[in-house]
């Protein structure tokens, strides 16, 4: 092993480390009051996407979010993460924020036996997931069709193990989708729930308006 690190490398860790500074300057009040438990409002499944992230709807995601991050937002992978927020922390609700632009939503719409073994595996789940059936027009619109239709099974396959938690008013499941490309029309980065309980007809809680 050389002991030498690139300038590039060099320039992005003093960058994190700066960017660290001014967020212990900043941030240790309210680190303080929770450094000793948390008690986050909700568990979050979201992909590792570079581009998706919590500051898309939150300045202080500390101590709110239990995050579980993958590849397609998926339940399945991090089965024991996704209970440890629901099961251990009770966190009130269990979000499925998926994302347009998806990579591993598009990486499982075609060949994708090219890939490591490793990354295979974890598309496969998506690719079983996505029911392609439903995807109608062109690649693009397919393609954001697919992560809706993801998030809706994402929810689905939640629902198979917390069901009775929502039937008696402990968890709600939600699924959302963040829309990095504006192809849903709402504008670039704006996010949208598309499902509640495995309900995607929204209308139907009338104690919801939903529309920001
Ligand atoms: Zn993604």
């Amino acid at each position: 092993m050389e002991y030498f690190l690139t300038e590039q490398t060099i320039k992005i860790l003093k960058q994190i480390l700066q960017a660290n500074s001014d967020y212990m300057y900043h941030q240790e009040d309210n680190l303080k009051q929770f450094s000793k438990v948390q008690s986050p409002n909700a568990t979050l499944v979201m992909c590792c996407d570079s581009r998706a992230h919590t500051t898309s709807f939150t300045c202080n995601p500390e101590n709110n979010f239990f995050i579980v991050r993958n590849i397609g937002n998926q339940y399945i992978l991090n089965q024991g993460c996704v209970e440890f927020g629901v099961h251990v922390l009770k966190t009130p609700l269990l979000i499925f924020l998926g994302h347009t632009q998806c990579g591993a939503i598009k990486e499982s719409m075609n060949n994708y036996s090219h890939l490591p073994s490793s990354i295979i595996r974890e598309i496969d789940h998506l690719a079983l997931s996505i029911k392609k059936s439903e995807l109608h027009g062109d690649c693009e619109h397919k393609w954001a069709s697919a992560v809706v239709n993801n998030v809706n099974q994402q929810v689905e396959l939640a629902l198979k193990d917390f069901g009775l938690l929502c039937l008696n008013k402990k968890l709600i499941v939600i699924g959302m989708v963040l829309d990095l490309d504006n192809s849903m029309g709402g504008g670039y980065g704006k996010i949208s729930v598309i499902n509640i309980n495995g309900e995607t007809d929204l209308a139907k809680f009338t104690n919801y308006e939903g529309h920001a």
